[in-house]
């Protein structure tokens, strides 16, 4: 007894480490079929990552959006498209995740230095795994700092990086990832009126089966979580056509 009490709060443990750090999930966006699975193992055996891999740009593009990386690596040469192509079009789709380039020539580094292709680093194949490892910790310690912000938001101060609203009474809301992403596009457009094709296109990117009521219900239970009287708005307004929030 005692001791499943001990496996089972053990567990719980781990599971919260995990959730706490978001960062440890890497997506690996390789064609090179040894490459990638022996690089998938040294990450995780060396690094303590969990690692998604990816073969092709059109897989990686979706894990990208539905995996939430914290970090992703990405080849610059891919059968299906340019790896900085791919990395433009996760950009635009709203993936904040260090990109790293993985490029076969210096020529291609010069390439990725050149243009504003939206990757945080790059490092030219073959490259030694603590080096890799080193550049890797470098990307994810820069980007908690920037996620590192607080905002004060109606009676509440809101940590994007950990999820949370916290009152004055120091109560602590979480938010899901989505709640959390509507909450920081409509904080950076605070005061203003935000379209729901909008905010749908910037929190889900541009799946088509995700419909405005998948949104409303968002709205509806981030309402039954921060609003005082949730039936009479007074911080996630409706507007004609969208979506403000009074912060
Ligand atoms: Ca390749």
């Amino acid at each position: 007894m005692t001791q499943d009490k001990k496996v089972t709060g053990h567990g719980i443990k781990q599971v919260i480490a995990r959730m706490h750090h978001p960062a440890r999930n890497i997506l690996l966006i390789e064609d090179d079929a040894d490459l990638r699975e022996a690089l998938a193992e040294q990450l995780k055996a060396a690094g303590g990552f969990d690692v998604a891999e990816a073969a092709n740009g059109a897989d990686g593009l979706s894990l990208a959006g539905d995996s939430s990386p914290g970090l992703i690596l990405l080849d610059v040469g891919l059968p299906d498209m340019d790896g900085r192509d791919l990395c433009r079009l996760m950009r635009k789709q709203g993936v904040t995740a260090p990109v790293i380039m993985l490029t076969g020539h210096d020529r291609d580094a010069d390439i990725i230095r050149g243009l504003d292709v939206g990757a945080n680093d790059y490092i030219t194949k073959p490259f030694r795994l603590p080096v890799l490892l080193a550049r890797i910790q470098a990307q994810l310690r820069a980007h908690e700092r920037s996620e590192d912000a607080v905002f004060p938001l109606g009676p509440y101060t809101f940590k994007p990086a950990a999820r949370t609203l916290t009152d004055a009474a120091d109560r602590k809301i979480r938010l899901t990832e989505k709640e959390n992403g509507i909450l920081k596009f409509l904080h950076r457009r605070r005061d203003g009126v935000v379209g729901r094709a909008v905010l749908l296109h910037e929190i889900w990117g541009y799946k088509a089966d995700v419909t405005t009521h998948t949104l409303e219900t968002h709205i509806y239970r981030l309402r039954q979580k921060i609003e005082p009287d949730p039936s009479n708005a007074r911080l996630l307004v409706t507007e004609t056509g969208g979506y403000r929030l009074n912060a």
